[in-house]
């Protein structure tokens, strides 16, 4: 697992030609750094979600920005155990037999909210294809707890395809959070070495479904990109998530998180996410958010905010 946390360093124009990737472990370019994290503030989270016996995604994905997510006190919590049912080749949790639901989890997840005093969370989960719903009923429960406990805090999902679980949606639905986001995670071409057991078009279409549904709810989508998509391709997502009316779209650098993973194609240099970035806001998105290290929980409070007032402004 990486334990350092970036710095980024903009001003170094290093083109991708000049980064070597080494076998057993990528050479990162000099546009992402990564450091130690030492703030006492991220070892007071690390110690409060330790003693509430949470697991999270910053940890389990092997997350870059640890260092500086936890010592602002923003975590995103993952729910439904710590074992996955997929396997996808991008991602760090474990696949296997999932865990037994833990009936406390809702409850923790609502302390931690109250004693870390957030102004938002996220929570994510692990895929759960062995439950009838998917896990739906679960994050509503964790959903309505944070509401009871923290009731200042705003809610931001980040939910798996629940592909074939029939009604799954509306049950997270009826909970009403306040962004739901699901992650297409790269190219449709893509799908089936990088996310062998999602469908792109499944995807989409929670998405979709997701605002047809409340069209009040913010909705959140992100990509990783130097999977080996070409430009042309990510344009065309950005399309599709403005089809499916996705408010928000988020855009970072994939990193390979163990060499059995899927390779690291291309580091993108910054000022090519300047152009994803541009042309992401040209589609009409609400808010963006595209760099190196950006990750879809990454700086959620503030987007959140962000977004807000950007739909107040354009708002008919
Ligand atoms: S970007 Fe998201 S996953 Fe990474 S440390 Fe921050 S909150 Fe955790």
């Amino acid at each position: 697992m990486t334990t350092n946390v970036q710095r980024v360093r903009l001003e170094d124009q290093k083109t991708v030609d000049e980064v070597r990737l080494q076998d057993g472990g990528d050479k990162k370019p000099s546009w992402i750094r990564v450091r130690a994290p030492v703030s006492q503030a991220y070892h007071d989270t690390r110690k409060l979600i330790k003693d509430l016996k949470l697991n999270t995604v910053c940890e389990e994905a092997a997350c870059p920005n640890i260092g500086e997510c936890w010592a602002k006190k923003h975590a995103t919590v993952m729910i439904l155990g710590s074992v996955c049912t997929r396997a996808c080749a991008f991602c760090n949790i474990k696949t296997g037999r999932p865990d037994q639901l833990d009936p406390h989890e809702p409850e923790q997840v609502g302390r931690a909210a109250q004693q870390l005093g957030l102004a938002h969370i996220v929570i994510t989960s692990v895929d759960r294809d062995d439950l009838d719903d998917g896990g739906a009923d679960h994050f509503k429960r964790v959903i309505e707890s944070i509401k009871a406990q923290a009731p200042n805090t705003t809610i931001e999902i980040l939910t798996p395809d629940f592909r074939g679980k029939k009604g799954a949606l509306d049950i997270i639905l009826q909970s009403a959070p306040d962004v739901f986001n699901h992650n297409l995670e790269t190219i449709p071409r893509l799908y089936p070495s990088v996310r062998p057991g999602a469908r792109y078009f499944n995807s989409l279409q929670l998405l979709a479904q997701a605002k047809q549904k409340n069209p009040t709810l913010f909705t959140k989508s992100g990509l990783m990109v130097g999977l080996g998509e070409t430009r042309q391709e990510l344009y065309q997502v950005m399309d599709d998530l403005r089809s499916a009316d996705v408010d928000f779209l988020t855009i970072g650098q994939y990193l390979r998180p163990t060499p059995s993973h899927h390779p690291v194609v291309r580091y993108i240099p910054p000022e090519e996410f300047k152009d994803y970035e541009k042309m992401a806001w040209g589609k009409g998105f609400q808010m963006v958010s595209c760099s190196a290290l950006t990750r879809s929980s990454y700086h959620a409070g503030e987007d959140f905010q962000k977004l807000k007032e950007s739909r107040r402004r354009t708002a008919p």
